[in-house]
């Protein structure tokens, strides 16, 4: 799944590698997927893209836009956006296929669920698009600890820490992934209700945001996804699915999992008490 710093790597990536590239043809959807959410009627992507020229491509959020002229390709948070070198060939089944006149391509496939948009500029009125391009992100100097309180003063002080910074689209691209070690580093657990988390915590929790999120981002993403090209990032996450069988980086204790809101949670029972102290 992209997140905020997967979105920015890819984006890196892509302006490094097909910025400036001719399209020559698209075919989108040739494997349908009841998952896959197309902008409009994805038969008419390869004549809104043949023959437009690559331009910059920027994170949004968990998404990354491509801009071609006044076209817009955007792909959402579960799609995964490979490059394919000349002679390389796509995967059988996939749902967006973009070739350039160079004979390399981009192959987009969507496994649990994800969005291939293309628009012209201005067309596309998704709430989790205009959202992304609208709220300020982690990466951002205005997300400062002023802004972070304005949002924690936003909600009812008894939903969880989980349910305050990875959902309500609160903090855009900020998913169940990355939150995992932001907390673990913060010491909070994730169940911890946010009235539990005094200021100097909270002091803590955002430090704690902005530095996981950056060290993510400058070392290519996390080691449980994979870039444009095929490859794991190089950030070793503390707690992910990798990690669970092994001891806490901190007091060698067992790791905990356990299904919460919608994705996992992993976290040291030791070292992020449950009442947030
Ligand atoms: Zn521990």
């Amino acid at each position: 799944m992209l997140e905020l710093p997967e979105s920015q790597v890819m984006a890196d990536q892509l302006n490094r590698t097909i910025k400036g590239k001719t399209i020559k043809s698209v075919t989108a959807n040739q494997s349908p997927h009841k998952f896959t959410f197309y902008f409009g009627d994805p038969q008419k992507y390869d004549s809104l893209l043949s023959g437009r020229q690559v331009g910059e491509a920027y994170a949004l959020a968990g998404q990354v836009e491509i801009a071609l002229g006044d076209a817009r390709l955007l792909f959402t948070d579960g799609a995964n956006i490979r490059y394919l070198k000349e002679g390389e060939k796509p995967p059988v089944k996939h749902q967006f296929y973009s070739e350039f006149t160079d004979g390399t391509a981009l192959v987009t496939t969507v496994q649990m669920y994800g969005g291939i948009h293309v628009f012209l500029e201005g067309q596309n009125d998704n709430p989790y698009y205009l959202v992304a391009k609208e709220k300020p992100t982690p990466y951002m100097e205005e997300f400062n600890r002023a802004y972070f309180e304005t949002l924690y003063e936003s909600v009812k002080q008894n939903i969880s820490v989980k349910a305050f910074l990875a959902t309500e689209q609160r903090i855009p691209g900020l998913g169940n992934g990355v939150l995992q070690d932001i907390l673990f580093h913060a010491g909070i657990h994730p169940k911890v209700k946010i009235e539990n988390i005094d200021e100097t915590k909270r002091d803590i929790l955002f430090k704690s945001l902005k530095k996981t999120l950056l060290e993510m981002k400058e070392k290519g993403g996390r080691d449980t996804e994979k870039n444009l090209f095929g490859v794991y990032g190089g950030y070793q996450t503390y707690l992910s699915k990798k990690t669970l069988e092994e001891p806490c980086p901190k007091c060698g204790g067992w790791i905990s999992r356990q299904a919460y809101l919608g994705g996992n949670i992993y976290f040291c029972p030791k070292c992020q008490p449950l009442d947030g102290r």
